[in-house]
């Protein structure tokens, strides 16, 4: 069988099984407890886990908050920042083409009393910096624009988003969680961006785990927002709840193999959708339509149209021999709203197919499509 559905999670590499297993037996202690063994070595190992994050985004251990994945990432900062800043206006700008847990919570706040703009796309499902900037207003308290869309690859230019956001006093947040791992950058180049999420199975971690980046203050203190969950105060009192230390312990080993690896990944992702892409040029010529960008996208993401076949049935035909999705495994129900929003028809959505590779595929098992 032959995964080609990275994008919706990745296989949990054996070095990140490995490291987590320890935590699941005999080091189970609470980290928040105190004196005895299991507590400390517990606690020894988020401590080790955060610093492995920090260092793989660039930041420092104490601006990590350990989540339970981007879904909640993004539901922390998008809520919390709207509640604690309710006073100072009431407007957030955000993209057609975000995730559900970012588009979603932004049409709850609206029920609130916010006010949201929706930024539309051009074909590859990029916002143009100057709708960006005409976007601000008086009120504007958050802007939360999508790194890599999980569904076309495409990159959007948030050095450029997040600095002009920094010059209007805004906050800036990105859904990094497609990006991780596979497009190498450093926090410290962007000193516009105040929170950033991140989901560890998009990385070859655990699924349930993630993080939020939250920028430190002039003061040294974590930018103040309103909590999702109360209760114990762990994370800084931003996300309380007993840390899921098992899945930490992994998020931080995929952590540290994603900063050993990168350059590597990221060439092997890289040639890995150039033959992929050949093959299925040449294969299936006659009906093929690329809907990605070849350039400034995440590597190892290609979104393409069978013109004429159901991408339904074709997966379903696939299934036993290569698993690959018709886009976003949290909407699939519906036609892709990312799709949609970049212009295509509904047929041709129908048609459409995301391959999403692993740098872990190898050339041979992709010459299966010569086969079909
Ligand atoms: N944002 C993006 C861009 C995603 O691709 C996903 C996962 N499909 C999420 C957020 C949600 O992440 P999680 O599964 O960790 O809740």
């Amino acid at each position: 069988m032959l995964y080609l559905d990275n994008s919706a999670t990745t296989k949990v590499d054996p070095e990140v099984y490995e490291a987590m297993l320890p935590f699941l037996l005999e080091e189970f202690g609470n980290p928040s407890s105190k004196y005895y063994p299991q507590a400390l070595n517990s606690n020894n190992a988020v401590v080790e886990a955060r610093k492995n994050v920090a260092e793989l985004l660039g930041v420092s251990s104490k601006e990590i908050v350990f989540t339970s994945g981007s879904t909640e990432s993004n539901n922390m900062i998008i809520k919390g920042v709207a509640d604690y800043y309710s006073g100072n206006g009431n407007h957030i700008i955000t993209t057609a083409t975000e995730h559900p847990s970012v588009l979603e919570t932004c049409r709850f706040l609206e029920t609130k009393g916010f006010e949201v703009t929706y930024l539309p796309v051009d074909k590859y499902g990029r916002i143009d910096i100057e709708e960006f900037k005409d976007a601000f207003r008086e009120t504007t308290i958050l802007a939360t624009i999508i790194w890599g869309n999980n569904e076309l690859g495409s990159l959007n230019n948030i050095k450029d988003l997040s600095e002009y956001s920094l010059a209007k006093g805004v906050f800036f947040h990105t859904d990094a969680t497609q990006v991780i791992g596979k497009v190498d950058f450093n926090l410290e180049d962007f000193p516009g961006i105040s929170f950033l999420s991140c989901s560890a199975h998009k990385f070859h971690g655990p699924k349930g785990v993630g993080c939020v980046f939250i920028k430190k203050d002039q003061y040294d203190m974590l930018t103040p927002l309103t909590p999702l969950y109360h209760g114990g105060g762990q994370e800084n009192n931003l996300r309380s709840g007993t840390l899921a230390v098992p899945g930490i312990v992994g998020l931080g080993k995929a952590a540290e193999l994603a900063i050993k690896r990168m350059p590597e990944n990221i060439n092997r992702l890289e040639s890995n959708e150039e033959y992929l892409t050949e093959i299925l040029k040449e294969k299936f010529s006659e009906v093929i339509v690329f809907n990605n960008d070849i350039e400034n996208k995440i590597p190892g993401i290609l979104n393409v149209q069978f013109r004429g076949l159901n991408n339904e049935l074709l997966l379903k035909q696939l299934a036993p021999i290569i698993a690959a999705s018709t886009g976003s495994a949290c909407s699939s129900s519906k036609p892709s709203h990312v799709l949609e929003a970049v212009g295509l028809s509904l047929e041709e959505i129908r048609h459409t197919i995301r391959f999403s590779l692993s740098p872990k595929t190898l050339q041979e098992e992709l010459d299966i499509f010569k086969k079909l």
